[in-house]
């Protein structure tokens, strides 16, 4: 079931969305060569915390294995949900950063990929072009038309790259809940719903320097991709309205 939000939830959810896009800006300069990510984490709870919040990814997923940080960092091959750690990020890693925040009941989504000092040309170039369809998929969230426009527009930019698209993971409905209805694909395959006003949805391309296929590590989570080459990921929580579509979460780039 799609949730159709009102004025005032999506008040609360874009109040969640600018918090969380206010942690980055702080969380962002830290992540450099030479810093441990479960020191990364322990920032990311801190600041959370104080700032009236509640780190949603923390303790996510299944009762035994739930997932142990607020943010996912996932560095290089791996895709997503990479967990915080004592491994140190070097210099030309590229390192992708997710978190979402509940505030007050509303809950926001968010990912960016950074690069830790000077990365090879190939993977700035995957980086941006992440970037990219992030933004291709949003322009292709409209009130009235179908969900796999957004999958279309994705895709369609990555494949001019020759990047492949992971498929097996997909963004979602957002706001009340971290995953709701309905699923987002990046590729165009499943159920196409009409996007309307008042819902909102997690945006989040996964592209990868080689092929789209990933698998999932002995942890559990951690998502990497099947030929060991970069993978890169960037999500915005977007509001679509009658008359246009508004990014919640703010540009880090
Ligand atoms: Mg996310
Ligand atoms: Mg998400």
């Amino acid at each position: 079931m799609i949730r159709i939000k009102t004025e005032k939830q999506i008040d609360g959810i874009r109040r969640s969305c600018k918090l969380l896009s206010a942690m980055y800006r702080e969380l962002m300069p830290l992540v450099k060569p030479g810093v441990q990510t479960i020191d990364l984490d322990r920032w990311v709870r801190d600041w959370i915390r104080k700032a009236g919040g509640r780190p949603v990814f923390l303790g996510y997923g299944p009762r035994k294995n739930p997932f142990p940080a607020a943010i996912c960092i996932s560095i290089n091959n791996e895709v997503i949900h990479g967990l915080p750690g004592r491994r140190k990020i070097r210099e030309g890693d590229l390192v992708s950063l997710d978190c979402g925040i509940e505030l007050e009941g509303y809950i926001s989504d968010q990912a960016v990929t950074l690069e830790a000092g000077k990365v090879a040309p190939e993977i700035h170039a995957l980086n941006t072009v992440t970037r990219e369809c992030l933004y291709k998929g949003i322009a292709a969230a409209k009130a009235g038309d179908r969900l796999l426009q957004i999958a279309r527009a994705v895709s369609g930019h990555a494949k001019t790259g020759n990047y492949g698209v992971v498929h097996q993971f997909c963004g979602h409905g957002v706001g009340m809940e971290l995953h709701e209805d309905p699923q987002v694909p990046n590729c165009p395959h499943g159920p196409n719903p009409r996007l309307s006003a008042g819902m909102v949805i997690a945006i989040e391309p996964m592209i990868n320097l080689g092929t789209g296929e990933v698998e999932i590590l002995d942890d559990d989570w951690t998502v990497v991709t099947g030929d060991d080459k970069p993978s890169a990921h960037w999500e915005h929580t977007v509001a679509i309205f009658g008359d246009h579509t508004e990014i919640l979460t703010d540009p880090l780039e």
